[in-house]
C-alpha cells in the first residue's frame, strides 16, 4: 500500500512529466473508481491543465486550472503514461488524454482507488480531520504528548491513526518504532518525552530517506512499481527476518489486526 513517500514520488514524477499538459478526453471504464458524477467528472477536466502536483497526507492533489483533482490509490492505484495509440493494461480503469499525445492511465488491481473533484478553495477543508503532515512545525513535542496522552491503545495502532499524523501506513510505523526502540504494543499514553522525541525525529529521518530513494529511482518508471522495490533494501525491522543491530530473530505479531514486526531484544516492552 503506498504510504507518504510512495504517494510524494508519484506526485513529484508526475509533475516533471506531465506538468502544464492539457486534457482533451477522460475515459471512464470503471465508474466507481470516480466518486460524484462521472459525466460531469470528464466535462469538468476536458480543457483542463495540470499546473501543480501536492500532496496530503497520503492523497494526490492534482491542481487544474479550476478545480483540484484528489486521488487516493489505496491499496495498488497507479498511474503509467503511455502513447495514445498504445493499447490499455489490464486493470486501467481511468484514461486521460493528453493534448500532446500521450495519455496518463490509472491503473488500480484491486479497484479500490478513488478520485474526486473538489473546488479549489475548498481543497484543504475536505481535509480537516487530517492530523499535521510530520514534516511541519507543529508536529513537534507538545501537540504529541497533548495527543498521546489521552489514547491507551499501542503506540503502533497510534501512528496509524491519519488524524494524529498524516500520512504513516504499516511499513513506516513499524520502521519508526525500530529506530526508536519502542515496543508496538506499548501503550501510547506511557511514552515518555524522550521516547516522544525519538518518534518525531524519526518519523522526519525515515520518511525523507525514503522520498529521497523513490526520488533517485523513480525517474525511469512511470509509476510507483520501482519506489517499493528500493525501499525494500533499507527495511530494518518490517517482514525482516533477523535484527541487523542485534542478531535476534525478528517477531511477528498482530496489532489492530495489522501485521507487525519488532526486535524483541531491541524494543522491549518495559523499556
Ligand atoms: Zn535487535
Amino acid at each position: 500500500m503506498p504510504e507518504l513517500p510512495e504517494v510524494q514520488t508519484v506526485a513529484d514524477t508526475l509533475a516533471h512529466q506531465i506538468k502544464d499538459a492539457s486534457i482533451i478526453d477522460v475515459k471512464i471504464l470503471y465508474p466507481k473508481i470516480i466518486e460524484g458524477d462521472p459525466d460531469e467528472f470528464r466535462k469538468r477536466l476536458i480543457g483542463q491543465h495540470f499546473r501543480c502536483f501536492r500532496r496530503r497526507g497520503k492523497y494526490l492533489l492534482f491542481e487544474m486550472d479550476d478545480v483540484t483533482l484528489v486521488s487516493h490509490l489505496r491499496m495498488e492505484g497507479k498511474y503509467f503514461i503511455f502513447g495514445q495509440s498504445d493499447p490499455y493494461l489490464k486493470h486501467d480503469h481511468v484514461i486521460f488524454d493528453l493534448q500532446d499525445g500521450r495519455s496518463l492511465h490509472y491503473n488500480d488491481v484491486r479497484k479500490f482507488g478513488r478520485m474526486y473533484l473538489t473546488e479549489k478553495k475548498r481543497t484543504y477543508r475536505r481535509f480537516r480531520d487530517l492530523g499535521p503532515e510530520p514534516f511541519w512545525k507543529s508536529f513537534d513535542l507538545s501537540y504529541c504528548k497533548a495527543f498521546l496522552s489521552k489514547r491507551k491503545a499501542p503506540i503502533k495502532e497510534v501512528l496509524l491513526d491519519q488524524s494524529f499524523v498524516a500520512g504513516i501506513g504499516n511499513i513506516y510505523a513499524d520502521e519508526i518504532l525500530f529506530a526508536s526502540r519502542i515496543h508496538p504494543l506499548r501503550a501510547a499514553d506511557t511514552l515518555s518525552d524522550g521516547q516522544i522525541r525519538m518518534v518525531i525525529s524519526n518519523t522526519r529521518k525515515i520518511l525523507s530517506k525514503a522520498i529521497r530513494a523513490g526520488g533517485t529511482t523513480i525517474r525511469s518508471y512511470t509509476s510507483s512499481l520501482g519506489v517499493t522495490g528500493l525501499f525494500q533494501m533499507s527495511l530494518r525491522a518490517h517482514d525482516q527476518k533477523n535484527c541487523r543491530t542485534c542478531g535476534s530473530k525478528i517477531v511477528k505479531i498482530r496489532v489492530g489486526g495489522r501485521g507487525t514486526y519488532y526486535c524483541p531484544k531491541c524494543q522491549k516492552e518495559d523499556q
